[in-house]
């Protein structure tokens, strides 16, 4: 069954602009990890900006169909969106500090959001902010809540990121090269950690990245994007170990 389903997606900046996503069509099926595969500048994060309505006005984004389950995401009104972004999408993003206002203590990031989608008393928030820390595994819950972003170390920010993404029990999960800006050793933890919270909270996770030793590892379905393209797609084990499209191959054959 697909989550997250996407038609001829076509995106320009400007009218007469070429376009930087071109055609692309993607299904997202429930449960399943798909890694969006793609050089830099091939429109992976355009395309996941487009899912959730946060592209600038100039860009023009045009689908046969954007669903997320039965529901159009094409016909959602700006407040429409916003109820998407914080309850049944969640989303991460590569550098957690430019998300997380500095300001901001943990407590407050994460409370916010509960008690603007869910309505809880700052009571309820906190123990549920609590709860989400857990199950993103930062030690010391309790510590964590008072500290502010930059007291924190790259992972943790974007371990509270994680938690923010799923304060509103998402069904769908969007990360763009969530490790990308993250030390090597720390890489493994966060995909680990995602991969766990997929099983255990049965999300369907759009995991966009780079790196094809990422795909082999932690994904079940993956697409290739070259040039605002989708050259391939298909499960993972297929596609890496019997590649149709020759961008495909050429990106195998260039992986260390
Ligand atoms: P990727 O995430 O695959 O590295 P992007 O989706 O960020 O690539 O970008 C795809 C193309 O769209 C690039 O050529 C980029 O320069 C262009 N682009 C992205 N955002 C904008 C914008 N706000 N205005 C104009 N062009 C943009
Ligand atoms: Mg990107």
């Amino acid at each position: 069954m697909s989550r997250l389903t996407i038609e001829n997606l076509t995106i320009r900046f400007g009218d007469n602009a070429p376009p930087v996503v071109d055609g692309v069509s993607l299904s997202l099926q429930a449960g399943r990890m798909l890694a969006l595969v793609g050089e830099s500048g091939s429109g992976k994060s355009v395309t996941a900006l487009s899912i959730l309505g946060l592209l600038p006005p100039q860009a023009q984004v045009r689908a046969d169909s954007l669903r997320l389950d039965q529901q159009n995401i094409l016909a959602l009104s700006d407040s429409g969106l916003r109820g998407l972004r914080g309850g049944r999408i969640g989303m991460v993003f590569q550098e957690p500090l430019s998300a997380l206002n500095p300001l901001h203590k943990v407590e407050t990031q994460i409370g916010e959001s509960l008690a603007v989608h869910q309505g809880l008393s700052r009571a309820q928030a906190r123990a549920r902010t609590l709860e989400l820390l857990h199950q993103v595994h930062l030690p010391e819950p309790e510590t964590m809540l008072a500290r502010f972003p930059h007291q924190l170390s790259g992972g943790q920010r974007q371990r509270v990121m994680i938690a923010m993404a799923l304060a509103n029990n998402p069904s769908v999960l969007i990360a763009d090269e969530p490790t990308t800006a993250l030390d090597v050793t720390v890489q493994a933890g966060i995909l680990g950690l995602l991969k766990q919270l997929q099983a255990e909270l049965g999300l369907s996770v759009l995991l966009i990245t780079h790196d094809l030793g990422v795909v082999a590892r932690y994904a079940e379905d993956i697409a290739v994007m070259h040039q605002g393209r989708i050259v391939e797609a298909g499960t993972a084990a297929q596609v890496l170990a019997a590649p149709a499209a020759p961008y495909t191959r050429h990106l195998l054959a260039a992986e260390p």
